[in-house]
């Protein structure tokens, strides 16, 4: 990377068109990839080849439905790139999966483990399909049907799915016997995310909230504010929002509003975090009609004043109609894709730091590795161990992007993407192209 002044838009940025508003979060990330392309003045082969997936593999997967009768899904996995290392990424199941969108989630997982420094590329997969509709046996056969066609692709060393979208620990053990029957040994390595019985990790199910948390504190630190000293707020109350939520409480800041998809709960005085959970629980997993805070709109929530922002719930919730409204100090992505490309600009103007998806939610992508690493040995860390080296990861990626932001006077986002292209492409240049 060349040291300069702030970058133009160049030879492959191209600038947003008036559409972008209605753009996926995917073409969100193509917007930041080609930026990044440029200020690295990467050149057309590598723009090629790093804009291109490896493989992509369509399979049709027929299932005999309870029923008795076949029906015949369509399955897909993608591999966008493996230059360091064998490629990762979860499998989604859900009605609306399509090879475009399974290849550019591919593509994020790439920049995502380039960017904490875990030794793999990026893959995503799928079944269109609607696991609601589907009895367990029915989403059984479906799933080992499909990992059964796939055999070839996944392999510890080769291609390591996990949970995305409707799947979970359950889909997760059923890919990883299938493999194991057919390799006839038991391969604990070929997926993650497993229960913990099955050699999954400690601390997998808190490592997306973690490492937003670790991440968090971190950039604080950078503008000279003390956790204790600071206000939160969170959109979406589930895995990774109610942890980011706990730990920023623990860390004695005051979280004075949290949401769910039944709306915003506001308290200026600060909400105890740990009774949301609890009332969360026991009312069947929603916040609905939690007391001890005004209700708010989703929408409300997130222009609230404070300096910490967590969207934790999904894509596209600040944009540019409501970018200009924003009034936190910083923004750390829990979700995928929650700020579009033309709310970035936005937000800089106005001097909001933005702790970018790639970086943010990378917890969970890091504890999916040190499962990897604990079912290669054989042997599994404590609690203590996972965290302690989690916070470790999620630091030092911290630490890296700062630099490259001061280095290249770019927004934390762009440097995200600028240190994953660049340690992808330089990796690529060693080892060359094999002919
Ligand atoms: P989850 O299903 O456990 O929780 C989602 C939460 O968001 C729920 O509280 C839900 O009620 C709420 N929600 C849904 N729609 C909402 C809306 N319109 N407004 C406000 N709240 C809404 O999901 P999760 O695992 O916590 O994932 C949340 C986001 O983080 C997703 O974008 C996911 O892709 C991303 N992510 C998750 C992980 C992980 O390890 N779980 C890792 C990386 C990224």
């Amino acid at each position: 990377m060349s040291k300069k002044s702030k970058p133009q838009p160049t030879a492959f940025y191209k600038e947003p068109g008036p559409k972008l508003d209605e753009e996926s979060p995917f073409e969100s990330m193509m917007e930041r990839f080609r930026f990044a392309a440029d200020i690295l003045e990467l050149d057309e082969g590598m723009f090629q080849y790093l804009a291109s997936p490896v493989k992509q593999v369509i399979v049709s997967v027929p299932v005999v439905m309870d029923n008795g009768k076949i029906q015949v899904f369509e399955g897909y996995r993608v591999i966008h790139d493996n230059v360091l290392g064998p490629s990762k990424g979860g499998i989604r199941f859900a009605p609306d999966v399509n090879l475009e969108e399974v290849k550019a989630l591919a593509a994020w997982m790439t920049w995502k483990c380039a960017v904490v420094n875990v030794p793999f590329g990026g893959a995503k997969g799928g079944i269109r399909c609607n696991p609601k509709e589907l009895s367990k046996s029915e989403l059984e056969r479906l799933t080992r049907r499909y990992t059964a066609n796939l055999l070839d692709v996944f392999g510890p060393d080769r291609d390591i799915p996990a949970p995305d979208m409707n799947t979970d620990e359950q889909v997760m053990a059923w890919i990883m016997d299938t493999y194991s029957m057919n390799s006839q040994r038991t391969e604990t390595a070929v997926v993650t995310g497993k229960p913990i019985i099955l050699g999954g990790s400690q601390g997998r199910k808190e490592a997306t909230g973690r490492g937003v948390v670790t991440v968090t504190l971190a950039a604080l630190n950078k503008l000279g504010i003390m956790p204790n000293k600071t206000e939160v707020v969170v959109q979406g109350f589930g895995n990774v929002g109610a942890v980011s939520a706990e730990l920023m409480h623990e860390q004695g800041a005051k979280v004075i509003a949290i949401s769910d998809i039944s709306g915003g709960y506001y308290n200026p005085d600060g909400i105890d975090i740990p009774k949301a959970i609890k009332y969360m629980n026991d009312n069947n997993r929603s916040l609905e009609g939690f007391p001890e805070a005004d209700k708010i709109t989703n929408e409300d929530l997130l222009e609230l004043k404070c300096d910490v922002l967590i969207p934790a719930a999904k894509e596209d919730q600040i944009s540019k109609h409501n970018a200009h409204k924003i009034n936190a100090k910083i923004i750390a992505e829990g979700a995928n894709g929650p700020v579009t490309a033309n709310a970035d600009s936005i937000l800089e103007e106005n001097g909001v730091m933005v702790i970018p998806d790639i970086l943010a939610n990378a917890g969970g992508v890091t504890v999916s590795y040190f499962e990897w690493v604990q079912d290669r040995q054989g042997y599994f860390w404590t609690e203590e161990r996972v965290n302690r080296r989690l916070n470790r990861m999620m630091r030092n990626a911290f630490d890296n992007l700062y630099q490259v932001c001061d280095e290249h006077k770019i927004t934390m986002r762009q440097a995200a993407y600028v240190y994953a292209i660049n340690r992808v492409a330089e990796t690529l240049k060693l080892r060359g192209i094999y002919a």
